[in-house]
């Protein structure tokens, strides 16, 4: 399937966690009306302090190729998004320490003349 070759390159991966009886496959893709069906179902044993809780994981895929093409760009541009946005955030935070630490040394610096 074009989504699992999509996403097995760039370590991404659609996680949709079922909490709850309703079934996927009665729902019609909402963006094309389509039939959608389950692409992959696996768990995930995640290690906690009381034990390992165990995650089901199901991927759906709308059965219309054109449109689950299109879903699947716009997951990898929203990933990328993400991604842009964090590398942005750590800039941010690397700029503001610098800054502070400018501040913090103009401080020092102009102490003694004040006093003088
Ligand atoms: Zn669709």
């Amino acid at each position: 399937m074009i989504a699992r070759e999509a996403f097995s390159g760039n370590s991404i991966s659609v996680k949709i966690i079922i909490n709850s009886k309703k079934s996927y496959l009665d729902e019609h893709c909402s963006r094309c009306g389509s039939e959608k069906r389950v692409a992959r179902k696996w768990k995930e044993e995640i290690a906690t302090l009381t034990g390992t809780t165990v995650l089901k994981h199901t991927q759906i895929v709308c059965m219309n190729e054109e449109c689950q093409m299109e879903a699947d760009e716009l997951l990898l541009k929203e990933a990328q998004k993400r991604q842009d946005a964090k590398m942005k955030k750590q800039a941010n935070d690397e700029l503001r320490k610098v800054n502070i630490l400018l501040a913090a040394s103009k401080i020092r610096k102009n102490a003694p003349e004040i006093n003088s």
